[in-house]
């Protein structure tokens, strides 16, 4: 490389990491004056917090404990900490979840409905305000239920909701093991696995584990000029004749309105200590500035995915949809992400990104069935919009640019016939139909189920309005 094209990059990756640091540090925090004025709450619910504390002292805080502001804080999105509950519950047991909910659950049958509301939180990474948090209802966290036990035979490993991905692969990594799980370090593991709290509220998972080497892992930030050809590229990489299995792609590209820049910046995952493979070769060979790719834990690299995307206290908006993977369309999308971009461009600490992700048969085939609704011998490609900008007064605009994103793309896909209805729960917004794609036998399945063991509908959308409901 020329000293020009040396001064250039390093010139792109220190105003992307300035970026960084600047929407970061100067986000507004106005969490605690915002606690401070919160409206009480009605009288039912003050009931409710009687009997919780007199049940479980210790573990129920309202806003004037020190403890309630630490919880909010650990909601990802600024705005789904300013959805402020009444009061916070935090148990550190599956028995103390068990008596909270009881007593909610008798509470609610008593009221009026929709009088007292709940929510439950994990991780706090779903980007929807509202879906883990309840405005002057009571929030149970589960954020202190955080043990990670690996059996003895070392075919399972037991995790309870509040542990992060970090702390599964750390215990994971001593043993030479892994299991399937999120991506990026801080993610809860609650939310992530369930996409939704719509039966009960789950206090422990059991996970296959699978043994894993180190692997080969990290981010490549390419020139823009490249992007049409690596979009090529990783349609042919994503079809089921060409596919590795060891090997994947998160092929994100992202806006930086303030630099008005767009960044090919794919995360690169060979899950052997392979440097380099064929598989991936299209990525490595084609121009790029940066690359962090090195051979890493399993841990390690959900750090390094963290920390090169993942900022916690920003406003945030997920949105998404599913097509089977074909050329035109990946590269409709692409056109479909570069009109919504420039509608932000002038939103402060806006990154405006979209990410292309393979679903492949050999994945969604493992096992042999699944009550998702996919079943195809087809990729699929999940799209997923991400933003986040710095202030509330945008919020409308980064919405609307999102979605029209969204609408345009699935317009795009019927029309060359290759949409598929699956949205990924975890990625969606707020009234997309994500348990439509599930296909109407399977929805009605899950109802059955949900009719069967809360047959009272307190995990329902009057008592615990958050999420995509059933019931
Ligand atoms: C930076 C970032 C990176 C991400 N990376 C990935 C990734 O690599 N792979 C991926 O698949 N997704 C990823 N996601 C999406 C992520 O899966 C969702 O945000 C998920 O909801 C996070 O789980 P959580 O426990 O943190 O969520 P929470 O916000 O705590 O919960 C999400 C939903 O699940 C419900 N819920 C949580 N725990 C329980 C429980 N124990 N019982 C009943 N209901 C419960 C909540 O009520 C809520 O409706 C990412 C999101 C972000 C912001």
């Amino acid at each position: 490389m020329d000293s020009g094209k040396i001064y250039t990059a390093l010139a792109a990756v220190s105003a992307v990491t300035i970026y960084y640091f600047y929407a970061r540090w100067t986000a507004p925090d106005k969490l605690k004056l915002a606690v401070l004025q919160a409206s009480a709450p009605n009288d039912a619910t003050k009931r409710t917090y009687q009997s919780l504390i007199g049940a479980l002292p210790r573990r129920v805080f309202t806003p004037h404990d020190g403890e309630f502001l630490k919880a909010l804080k650990l909601y990802f999105a600024s705005q789904a900490q300013h959805v402020l509950p009444a009061f916070i519950v935090r148990p550190t047991s599956m028995e103390e979840v068990a008596t909270a909910v009881r007593i909610m659950g008798k509470a609610i049958t008593a009221a009026q409905p929709g009088e007292v509301q709940f929510a439950v939180r994990s991780g706090g990474h779903s980007a929807i305000p509202g879906a883990a948090g309840v405005e002057g209802g009571i929030l149970i966290d589960l954020s202190l239920l955080n043990s990670v036990i690996v059996a003895k035979n070392s075919k399972t490993v037991d995790v309870q909701p509040g542990v992060r991905w970090k702390d599964v692969y750390r215990t994971l990594d001593a043993h030479g093991l892994s299991c399937a799980g999120g991506r990026a370090c801080d993610v809860g593991v609650g939310g992530l696995i369930l996409g939704g709290n719509n039966f009960a509220i789950v206090t422990k998972y059991t996970l296959h584990t699978f043994q894993q080497a180190k692997l080969w892992t990290g981010h490549i930030y390419h020139w823009p000029s490249s992007t049409p050809s690596l979009l090529e590229s990783y349609y042919h990489f994503s079809r089921p004749e060409n596919y590795d299995p060891c090997a994947t792609v998160i092929f994100a590209i992202g806006y930086f309105g303030l630099l008005n820049l767009h960044v090919p910046a794919p995360s690169v995952h060979y899950t052997n200590p392979v440097k380099n493979p064929p598989a991936l070769q299209w990525l490595t060979k084609a121009p790029h500035f940066h690359s962090t790719l090195k051979i890493r834990t399993m841990s390690e690299a959900t750090h390094t995915v963290n920390s090169a995307s993942a900022m916690t206290g920003l406003r945030w908006h997920f949105t998404t949809t599913t097509f089977e993977n074909n050329l035109d369309m990946t590269l409709s999308a692409h056109a479909a992400y570069r009109t919504g971009s420039s509608k932000v461009r002038h939103v402060s600490g806006v990154c405006f990104a979209i990410v292309f992700q393979p679903l492949v048969p050999s994945a969604t085939k493992y096992h042999d069935n699944n009550s998702l609704g996919i079943d195809t011998d087809k990729t699929l490609t999940v799209v997923l919009i991400s933003v986040y900008w710095k202030r509330a007064i945008d919020d409308e605009k980064v919405y609307a640019a999102s979605e029209e994103t969204i609408r345009t793309i699935e317009s795009e896909a019927k029309a060359m016939g290759v949409y598929h209805p699956y949205k990924y729960a975890n990625y969606a917004s707020k009234g997309q139909e994500v348990l439509e794609g599930y296909g109407a036998e399977r929805v009605r399945m899950l109802r059955e189920v949900a009719k069967k063991y809360d047959p009272s509908g307190v995990f329902g959308k009057r008592s615990m309005p958050g999420g995509f409901k059933l019931q």
